[in-house]
């Protein structure tokens, strides 16, 4: 299971609820969980490995057991804000300073096919808004400036060419 990088059109869909949480689903979430490990990412979803559905799986360092949200939605976002250094496994080698909402309220199902509720702050809500919007086909340059962003994705195309 590759990485699709910046400049693929697949990033920039938005993908598809899922009917039924299924083996497939898990093996899917399995999948997910070793290229987290292997890229040493904290956070993927699925059009960042061409599966154009609504999953995305979490796993910060130091937590022992990850999370997987399929079919999210999200609740409710804090008023209050923090920024902090953000990257991308489908952006190598670029990272910013994003501002995002500090705690959130996120409702989804987990691989077993049960519904959850949970409120998360700090990097966890961070990951998870970075991961939500990959459904929707943003990406966290979208939430920079237009000069900004055009500096990174400069920077990126330059050395993706060497
Ligand atoms: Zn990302």
């Amino acid at each position: 299971m590759d990485i699709i990088t910046l400049g693929d059109d697949l990033l920039r869909q938005k993908a598809k609820k899922i009917d039924k949480i299924d083996d497939e689903i898990r093996a899917l979430a399995v999948q997910m969980y070793e290229i987290i490990k292997r890229d040493k990412g904290i956070g993927i979803a699925g059009p960042q490995v061409g599966i154009m559905k609504r999953i995305f799986v979490v796993q910060i360092e130091g937590e022992e057991e990850g999370r997987v949200f399929i079919n999210p939605s999200i609740l409710e976002t804090s008023v209050t804000t923090n920024k902090y250094e953000e990257g991308c496994l489908s952006i190598p080698g670029i990272y910013a300073n994003v501002i995002r909402s500090e705690i959130i309220k996120i409702q989804a199902w987990n691989e077993k096919g049960r519904p959850f509720t949970m409120e998360a702050s700090g990097l966890l809500a961070r990951v998870i808004l970075h991961e939500y919007d990959h459904l929707e086909g943003v990406l966290f340059l979208d939430h920079l400036p237009e000069n900004k962003r055009e500096k990174l994705i400069e920077k990126y195309e330059k050395a993706k060419k060497k």
